[in-house]
């Protein structure tokens, strides 16, 4: 699907890649205009961390055919959109896994070529300077990911880990909570420190936290309601099985006659 207001940069593994053009706040980030080229060329490295991250999503749902739409970058972060979410804990495991699994492996590449060099690639000038803080920010990347933040992909991992314990439901619930917990703690991590982009990712997580678990929570009440063994025998919300006489049965919505004098501007005829 054509991401309308975003910049198509290339096609990996059949999935378009975009940049967000709210992408070039990142230059507004403390001291990269200033650090010069260096800076603006580490800044582009690490979102193409960023991207080989996001890529490692959505190869990893692919082994369980799962279609990623697109990836677009944005100055928070990279978001693959997924056609749909693995229902499997297994499969949720994985996938949400396997992005900071990348980024662990850039940084622990780059660590051991440069023992293998005696030390000599983060020593080389400004390239080895560059290379290092690469490997430093990978490892931050990984684990600030994998922090429990619901629907960050340690919030996944975790709801993953709660599905063995709990239904699905309470395992997403648990989960999205202790991600909207977590939101605050970067929000006001972000705040005290000046990390100002840490802002509007923390709202981000609170308000896709709520909104995940809502559909979540919605889709698990109508899979229980399919499968609860009482097939279509149950009536939904406000519906009743009428006995037509002729051996058949409708379902037809319950009526209400309400009548409180007190509210009697809301009697709904
Ligand atoms: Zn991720």
């Amino acid at each position: 699907m054509r991401q309308s207001f975003s910049w198509k940069i290339g096609r990996v593994a059949g999935i378009d890649l975009y940049v967000h053009p709210t992408f070039l706040l990142v230059l507004l980030f403390p001291g990269v205009l200033a650090g010069g080229p260096l800076s603006i060329l580490l800044l582009l490295s690490v979102f193409g961390c960023v991207l080989l991250h996001e890529l490692g999503h959505a190869l990893a749902a692919q082994r369980y055919g799962i279609r990623t739409q697109d990836i677009t970058l944005y100055p928070i972060g990279g978001v693959a959109r997924l056609e749909r979410m693995p229902r499997a804990a297994g499969a949720e495991l994985v996938i949400a896994l396997a992005g900071p699994a990348v980024n662990l492996a850039i940084a622990a590449g780059l660590l051991t070529l440069d023992l293998l060099l005696g030390g000599e690639l983060f020593a080389a000038g400004v390239v080895g300077i560059l290379l290092r803080d690469l490997m430093e920010i990978n490892f931050i990347l990984a684990l600030f990911n994998l922090l429990p933040a619901f629907p960050m992909d340690g919030g996944r991992v975790l709801r993953a880990l709660l599905c063995g314990l709990m239904s699905r439901a309470r395992a997403t619930s648990a989960a999205a909570r202790i991600g909207r917990f977590m939101a605050v703690l970067i929000g006001s991590f972000g705040l005290f420190t000046w990390n100002l982009m840490l802002i509007p990712l923390s709202i981000f997580v609170y308000m896709v936290s709520r909104a995940e678990e809502a559909q979540v929570l919605a889709e698990e009440d109508r899979r229980a309601y399919g499968q609860a063994g009482r097939g279509i025998w149950v009536a939904p919300p406000g519906y009743r099985w009428v006995d037509m006489g002729n051996g058949s049965w409708q379902l037809a919505p319950i009526v209400m006659s309400v009548s409180d004098p007190r509210r009697d501007a809301w009697q709904w005829r």
